[in-house]
């Protein structure tokens, strides 16, 4: 038991319990492989107070983000989704010369860079070192820093109030929602708008993506969550864009409760979706937790089962989720040869607590391995188009959920009569 991270109730259930696992962007060079790797539990609660689906152990911030792996522009698919996206809060928000934009967990400042052909001040605020110099060296004006109230003060103090401020990705990554939200309160104008991004609790449920939980999401939000989190610096949510991005994701827009963006509708859609799923209690999340024990033991049986007559098995894709994945299945080395990855920040190094190599992408033409567990599957369809030519080559994605398939779907067949002919099965 412990306390909620927006109402500070004790109404908080266990419903899943990944084990005890090695931080998920903690990848390992070859020398530290023989070094103790901290683990801290992998739980998940739902509050019944205010709805609120949450990691119960909290990892110091600065142990997780001082040095983050992920650069957001080594997707393909997301500079598209970024260049949309400025144009909308541009075109919708910024009406006045002075009026600018702040981004916190600006990471690379790929969004932030849509704002220039708009002539748009911004200023991003990324916490991890590393990541906010390769945005300074972007161009992008980039504070080093958590956003909490004291950043919130400092800034407004130099550049005036905020008509905009935005967080991709980044709430469900903040230990201390309060302090957000009275940073918020201070950095923006009274018209001000906060724009947040999060991946959809209704779509992780839905779709069993358990493995996007990791201590690097403390918070995993619905609707009715978010409501009760900026009431907190008495604020509303005026607005909601339901999008497809990270298996999943809302884009929620927030002003004060006394400003005058009207309502629109799908706030109440989503809130009423909501209700129909359940999501206000707990027996929802603990039919969840039985589905993801479900798909933990099909998965393994699958993968063992073409292990155990030979086939070659690798991973393709090696995000955080992945590892949540394999430290909770306990899939390494003697069920996957390798994992490959596009990000050079990530090839040449093995994953955390299954210790499992990097490799680059090219390596699966080389290699033709039979099947590749695919463990970016939020970015399925432009993998797949990818690695044309490894599929037509006769080689087979394993999509892990919601439940454990093969693409193509034939594949699985093939491979057992390729065995047969050659008097191995
Ligand atoms: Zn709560």
């Amino acid at each position: 038991m412990f306390y909620c991270r927006i109402c500070h109730s004790v109404n908080t259930h266990l419903f899943l319990s990944l084990g005890t696992t090695p931080l998920a962007n903690g990848f390992l060079s070859a020398d530290q492989l023989n070094d103790p790797e901290p683990c801290y539990p992998l739980d998940m609660y739902f509050c019944s107070s205010c709805g609120l689906v949450q990691v119960g152990y909290v990892v110091p911030p600065e142990v997780m983000f001082r040095n983050y792996i992920y650069v957001s522009s080594t997707s393909d698919t997301l500079p598209v989704h970024f260049a949309d996206y400025a144009n909308e809060i541009a075109e919708r928000f910024i009406l006045s010369g002075d009026d600018w934009v702040a981004e916190i967990g600006s990471n690379d400042g790929c969004l932030l860079k849509g704002f220039r052909k708009h002539n748009i001040r911004t200023l991003g605020i990324e916490p991890a070192t590393n990541i906010a110099k390769i945005a300074r060296d972007n161009g992008v004006e980039t504070l080093n820093d958590f956003f909490c109230e004291r950043v919130a003060k400092a800034v407004r103090a130099e550049k005036g109030p905020a008509k905009v401020l935005i967080g991709n990705n980044v709430l469900a990554h903040i230990g201390d929602l309060p302090d957000v939200l009275a940073g918020l309160d201070i950095i923006l104008k009274p018209d001000g708008v906060a724009v947040f991004e999060v991946p959809y609790l209704v779509d992780l449920m839905e779709k069993l993506e358990f493995d996007t939980a990791y201590h690097e999401h403390l918070s995993y939000f619905s609707v009715g969550a978010l409501q009760n989190l900026f009431k907190l610096s008495r604020m509303r949510l005026f607005d909601i864009k339901r999008e497809k991005v990270h298996g999943g994701t809302i884009r929620v827009y927030a002003c004060r409760e006394n400003a005058s963006y009207s309502r629109q509708p799908a706030v109440d859609q989503l809130i009423a979706l909501e209700r129909e799923r359940g999501l206000e209690s707990l027996e929802a999340f603990l039919t969840f937790g039985e589905q993801v024990r479900q798909l933990k033991k099909d998965l393994v049986d699958l993968l063992r089962n073409l292990r155990s007559r030979g086939a070659r098995l690798a991973g393709y894709g090696a995000p955080a989720k992945g590892n949540t994945l394999l430290n909770y299945l306990d899939i390494g080395t003697d069920l996957l040869d390798y994992i490959v990855d596009k990000s050079p920040h990530k090839q040449g190094l093995y994953t955390p607590g299954m210790h499992i190599p990097v490799l680059p992408v090219d390596k699966l033409l080389s290699d033709q391995p039979d099947f590749v567990l695919l463990l970016a599957w939020n970015f399925a369809d432009e993998i797949f188009r990818q690695q044309k030519q490894y599929i037509d080559q006769g080689g087979a994605f394993i999509v892990p959920a919601p439940s454990p398939r093969i693409v193509p779907e034939n594949r699985e067949g093939q491979y057992l009569s390729r065995l047969s002919a050659s008097g191995k099965a």
